[in-house]
């Protein structure tokens, strides 16, 4: 019986078969010079992602160069640490990093993607590569070329998993690091099982995108691509297939008599099809699914020469240029984008400059706002928090600046502060009665850890509001009755 359901035209993703089926992708290896560039690239960028987390251990520094401690809130990046308190200048560097990459997609299209991301090189450069070690290149079409056997596909998957534990253990690397890492490695899974669990499920997560969801992850799932159409304009660098050039496609043939000779450069060889990792024609234009890897020029750029043509047919081109339109290297956009960054990058760096190893901030019990005490003086019960910024435990020691202060009790004093951590300790401070006018005292703390860290804070202390009274007359009007200071901390 016919099928009632209309046969589709064309498939709608390139990942998948007319009938909804996936389309399984096997790109063929076309050697070129952007391959060979691409390749130096993702190397450097594989042996820099590897060892980051290990380069303040291998040069002696003091933090790691980029820690994502999400279960205690603290970020390192670059040698500065962002704790929670930090939101401006985390927020800060985030808008600067997405003005950045907006700017340079603009300006170069999806370079990013091609030559940078780690899906990307991952993928192309680690296990396509495997997969062609196991199971042969590829012949047109993208098919194997001949049946491949099971032990091989068997044995692809196992180095697989083996690569995507390497990765599993790296990525985590930057969210716990290397001296848990170090730990974790080291010790039975029975020990720290909720850790075992996050490696497992992470290395598995590898296995899953790079095994079998593959360039779905660019296609699909990944945000970026689909704001390709809002960020690029007329003028940005993308992959173009030359359509003036190539067009009418198709095998060359002599013209029979009369004939006009066939002009387009196109052989319709197929070659830029098979070779592109995400499955389109470049032939069709400018699509969402096209990631700049420049795998289609490398095809395309030798049959062009055997044909004794110019190269070029596809190319690093812009959609104005191929339209015959003038370069515009001005546009407003990357005039705003650079001005927004500079804004954005002057405030960080001012901030960054005024921040010290540790935070100080003296706050107010609740409660009374004073006690006024049997030998005539005044306490002001107040807390004081230190966040320790630094990667080593510190010791701050709390003085008061001047003679005013009497006396000044803390739990300790020097303060002991575990590295990153904060602690919050009571601090009772003494003065005479004498020191307060109209019920206030400003005195300033002195806060300093002897290794470089040095603060002074001001602190405004509550008191009687005039002098002391006999007993039997009364308080000043407005004032806080002397003998309780009752109230809430203001
Ligand atoms: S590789 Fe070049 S010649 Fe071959 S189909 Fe693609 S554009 Fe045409
Ligand atoms: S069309 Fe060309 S540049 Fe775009 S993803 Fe495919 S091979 Fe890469």
């Amino acid at each position: 019986m016919p099928s009632s359901l209309l046969e589709p035209e064309d498939r709608v993703l390139s990942t998948l078969e007319k009938d909804g089926s996936r389309r399984w992708l096997s790109p063929r290896l076309s050697g070129g010079s952007f391959l060979t560039a691409r390749r130096m690239f993702a190397y450097f960028l594989i042996v820099a992602f590897t060892l980051t987390p290990y380069i303040h251990l291998l040069f002696g520094l003091e933090k790691p160069l980029v820690l994502l401690d999400i279960l205690h809130r603290k970020f390192i990046l670059f040698g500065f640490t962002f704790l929670p308190t930090d939101t401006i200048l985390l927020a800060l560097t985030l808008v600067t990093l997405l003005v950045g990459i907006f700017l340079m997609t603009a300006l170069f299209g999806r370079v990013w993607c091609g030559w940078a991301c780690p899906q990307t090189v991952y993928m192309e450069f680690v296990y396509r590569p495997i997969e062609r070690l196991f199971e042969g290149t590829k012949g047109k079409g993208g098919k194997s070329r001949k049946p491949v056997a099971g032990w091989k596909r068997v044995a692809r998957y196992g180095v697989y998993l083996l690569v995507s534990m390497y990765l599993a253990h790296t990525f985590l690397a930057y969210f716990v690091g290397v001296e848990s890492l170090a730990k974790w490695i080291t010790s039975s899974p029975f020990e720290h099982p909720v850790a075992f669990v996050i490696m497992a499920a992470v290395t598995g997560a590898m296995m899953f995108d790079f095994g079998f969801f593959r360039e779905q992850t660019c296609i699909i799932a990944c945000p970026y691509g689909r704001l390709q159409s809002a960020l690029l304009d007329r003028q940005s660098l993308i992959v173009s297939y030359d359509k003036t050039r190539g067009e009418p496609r198709g095998k060359k043939r002599k013209p029979s008599e009369g004939e006009a000779e066939q002009a387009g450069d196109c052989v319709d060889c197929h070659l830029c099809v098979d070779t592109c990792p995400t499955g389109i024609d470049i032939r069709d234009g400018l699509q969402m699914e096209c990631i700049g890897c420049a795998q289609c020029v490398d095809a395309c750029t030798p049959v062009m020469a055997k044909l004794g043509r110019d190269a070029g047919l596809i190319r690093y081109s812009t959609q104005a240029a191929m339209d015959g339109e003038s370069a515009g290297l001005l546009r407003p956009r990357v005039v705003i984008y650079p001005v927004i960054m500079l804004v954005l990058l002057t405030a960080l760096t001012v901030l960054l400059s005024v921040k010290k190893s540790a935070d100080v901030v003296m706050l107010r019990n609740l409660g009374n706002p004073f006690t006024l005490m049997e030998d005539g003086q005044v306490s002001n019960s107040m807390r004081i928090k230190i966040t320790n910024r630094r990667e080593m435990a510190a010791a701050y020691q709390v003085e008061p600046v001047g003679d005013v202060v009497t006396r000044i009790e803390l739990a300790e004093n020097p303060l002991a502060i575990d590295p990153g951590a904060s602690r919050t300790e009571g601090v009772l401070i003494v003065l005479p009665r004498s020191a307060f006018t109209k019920g206030v005292c400003d005195i300033v703390l002195h806060i300093s850890d002897g290794a470089g860290f040095e603060q002074a804070i001001t602190c405004r202390l509550l008191g009687p509001y005039g002098p002391a009274k006999d007993k039997a007359s009364n308080t000043p009007a407005g004032s806080i009755p002397e003998t309780t200071g009752q109230g809430d901390a203001s």
